[in-house]
Order: structure tokens, then C-alpha cells, then sequence
């Protein structure tokens, strides 16, 4: 069973993936956890180029379809390293983005249109798609608030910012939202949107309902 969580930075889908992962465990469940950008040794490299800082001065940044060639790159590896192998065995398969992340951030957020990001997953994917995708769209403005405060304790603390993408302005992270929320409407079998603020243990208790009743 392939699942995969959304949402924009600082709306909390690491936390509740590690959450879901751990109660499925319990459940005697084996389970494979990943992210995109990364999660193979070939993914790690290129989360690095894109997510650096220091990307724009060392490579004069990144053209945004580099920019979508390379996270299909990543994917296209972990799809046959970890996601095809681990679903062949069995496993319960989670993975932190995947897609729609391409779509809502590449296909709007940098304006390379859906169109295209749906022609790069047909044919680096094979159009392959999880069979439930979490969506965590808590209102933008929150969701900002915390990513921005995670930016600037790492400035503080490490002298750079966690990733490049961070530097946006409020405008690039709208696009985002209105595309995630098209591809949820586009998609409602798929997609199950958790729009609410609330407690990270009211959140997971929800997760862990529909996730039950999505493998029953
Ligand atoms: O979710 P995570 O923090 O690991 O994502 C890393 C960064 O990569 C995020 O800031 C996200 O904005 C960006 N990203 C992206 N396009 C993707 C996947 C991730 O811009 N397709
Ligand atoms: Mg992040």
C-alpha cells in the first residue's frame, strides 16, 4: 500500500508521517518510510544541489525545468530503488511529497504549467500514483508562519538558511495552495484534505482513521 503526504512547508506532514509510521509498526505492520527530494543515496545528492543556498552563487541557480528534470530524476531512482521493491515485499510504503509536490511547486509555483508536469510523470513515472494521498492544507498563513520561523533559527543557529526555497515571497507559496487545492478537487479519491488547524494528536488520530479504513 503506497501512501503519500502534501502540504507546504511548515504544515506538519514530516511529524505525521513519523506519527502514522510508528501506529502502523505497532500494528505489526512492516513499513518504508521516505522523502522526496531524497531517500537514496542518488536522491540525497541531488536534494542537496537543490535545496542548498549556496546553489545560487555556486551554480548561478537553477533553470526551473533543471529544476523539474532533477526532481523527477529523484524520483524516477527512489520509484525503482525503495517504493517498487518495498511495495513488491509487502511493505506499506510512505512517502514525505511525491507528484503533486511537482505540480504545486514547479507546474504553479515556478509557472511551469500542470500540463507538463503531468507529461514528465507519465513518462518518468509511468503515471504511477499512491493509492491515498494526505493532504495538509491548514490555512496559509499559519503554515508560513511556522516554515519562516524555522528559517530564521537555522539562520541564527547555523548561519544558513534549511533550504533555498524558503526565501520565496508569499506570492509563490499561494500559487502553491490554490494548485494543491485543484488537485484535491481533481482528484478526490486520491486526496483526502485535512484543512483544519489542530493538535498534532488530533491530526494523527484522524490520519490513522482513514488510512484503516483505506486498507480494510
Ligand atoms: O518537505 P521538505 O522540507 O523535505 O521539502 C524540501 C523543499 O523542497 C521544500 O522547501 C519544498 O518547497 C521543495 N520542493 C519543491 N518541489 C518539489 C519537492 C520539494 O520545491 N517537487
Ligand atoms: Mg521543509
Amino acid at each position: 500500500f503506497f501512501i503519500t503526504f502534501e502540504g507546504l512547508d511548515g504544515s506538519g506532514k514530516t511529524t505525521q508521517l513519523r506519527r502514522l509510521a510508528a501506529a502502523l509498526e505497532a500494528e505489526g505492520l512492516r513499513v518504508v518510510t521516505l522523502r522526496q527530494p531524497g531517500g537514496t543515496a542518488l536522491g540525497d545528492r541531488i536534494r542537496s544541489v537543490l535545496l542548498d543556498s549556496r546553489t545560487e552563487s555556486e551554480l548561478g541557480g537553477i533553470a526551473p525545468t533543471a529544476e523539474m528534470a532533477l526532481m523527477f530524476a529523484d524520483r524516477a531512482q527512489s520509484l525503482a530503488h525503495v517504493i517498487h521493491p518495498a511495495l513488491a515485499e509487502g511493505a506499506v510504503v510512505l512517502c514525505d511529497r511525491y507528484t503533486d509536490s511537482s505540480e504545486a511547486y514547479q507546474g504553479a509555483g515556478r509557472g511551469l504549467g500542470s500540463e507538463r508536469i503531468r507529461a514528465m510523470h507519465t513518462a518518468v513515472c509511468d503515471g504511477f500514483q499512491p493509492e491515498l494521498t494526505i493532504l495538509l492544507l491548514p490555512p496559509l498563513e499559519g503554515s508560513l508562519a511556522r516554515a519562516r520561523r524555522r528559517n530564521e533559527r537555522n539562520v541564527r543557529t547555523r548561519g544558513t538558511d534549511e533550504n533555498r526555497f524558503e526565501r520565496e515571497g508569499d506570492e509563490f507559496y499561494r500559487r502553491i495552495y490554490d494548485q494543491y487545492v485543484e488537485i484535491a478537487r481533481r482528484d478526490s479519491e486520491r486526496v483526502v484534505t485535512i484543512a483544519e488547524e489542530a493538535s498534532i494528536e488530533t491530526i494523527a488520530e484522524r490520519i490513522r482513521a482513514i488510512v484503516r479504513e483505506r486498507m480494510a
